[in-house]
């Protein structure tokens, strides 16, 4: 994960790391490379140089790197530290105080909506020891549905369809109430995305989210999209507001950039990182952790 990011930073500190001491003109050149190791990840120019200031502000104030026994280390411990605030800083957990609690999920088709519903429900299930059933409201593609079935007998957990119904609202709102019905303490709504965004996909998300008003709603990304990835989350969260984000496809060749990026630009935290399609592959977020595997 961020392989190239990794060592084009690790690069940034090597001709710090081994200086007793350091000049103003060696963290001026580490601050430069740093600022290009993230625009090479994919992180937008004006982030990059705004987060690369306020470290060169850092190591030259109060940190006072310049007259640090180990000033390649202190450096990087800056970068860490604004990394983990640039990604949000606390980890933020999900509200699970519905009766039942209701999470929906929304995003583009492909993006792994149904893969990160299935991964949650076993989740929850597993973890938090709640009775998790999932609603399958990707109405469109009778595969979709399908995929959610399949994913529900092998985590055993319950999957709510309606057949033959399209009205992806009427079903939700059914599933909720044979949750409550059933004794079922948390329900996941799967949402039908389309491939880029348009109207009708934004109205009928919309729509869902007004009818459910969520205790939590998220919204899934492909990390490997890059920016575009961070444009997306910024349309989905004009229309539905949603309270956190889900990070997928981590395990791929991504750059970075929109984990680095998202809570910057969109202000809704990551809360899910996804690293695979088997079931077991979902990560709660940490910030600081995730700025400790960058700075490897
Ligand atoms: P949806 O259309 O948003 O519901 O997306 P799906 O859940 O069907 O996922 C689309 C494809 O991406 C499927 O082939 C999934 O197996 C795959 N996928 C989902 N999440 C991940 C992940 O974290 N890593 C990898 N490598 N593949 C994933």
């Amino acid at each position: 994960m961020f392989e190239s990011l990794n060592d084009r930073l690790e690069g940034a500190f090597k001709n710090l790391k081994g200086h007793g001491r350091l000049s103003e003109v060696n963290i001026a050149q580490s601050v430069k490379e740093i600022r290009r190791a993230l625009v090479a990840a994919d992180v937008n120019y004006k982030i990059a140089k705004e987060f690369t200031d306020k470290v060169k502000d850092k190591a030259l104030g109060q940190e006072n790197v310049l007259n640090a026994v180990r000033p390649g280390e202190m450096m990087v411990k800056i970068v860490q530290d604004e990394l983990t605030e640039l990604m949000g800083g606390q980890a933020e957990g999900i509200n699970l105080n519905g009766k039942p609690s209701t999470i929906l999920v929304a995003g583009l088709q492909g993006s792994g909506k149904t893969t990160f519903s299935g991964k949650l429900a076993k989740f929850l299930k597993s973890k938090k020891k709640l009775s998790p059933l999932l609603i399958a409201g990707d109405v469109y593609r009778p595969a979709a549905i399908n995929q959610l079935q399949v994913i529900g007998e092998q985590i055993k957990v319950p999957v709510f369809t309606i057949e033959d119904n399209k009205d992806p609202v009427e079903i939700a709102l059914q599933g909720i109430a044979h949750a409550k019905a059933n004794n079922f303490n948390v329900v996941i709504i799967d949402t039908a995305g389309r491939l880029a965004i348009d109207e009708a996909m934004m109205n009928e998300i919309s729509n869902i989210n007004e009818a459910v008003d969520p205790n939590e709603a998220l919204f899934v990304v492909d990390a490997m999209t890059g920016q575009d990835a961070v444009n997306t989350a910024k349309a989905f969260n004009d229309v539905i507001d949603y309270d956190g984000v889900v990070l997928t496809k981590l395990d791929g060749d991504t750059r970075g950039g929109a984990a680095l990026t998202v809570k910057y630009t969109v202000g809704k935290p990551i809360k899910f990182t996804s690293a695979g399609e088997t079931m077991d592959t979902l990560d709660v977020f940490h910030p600081e952790r995730m700025a400790q595997r960058i700075l490897g």
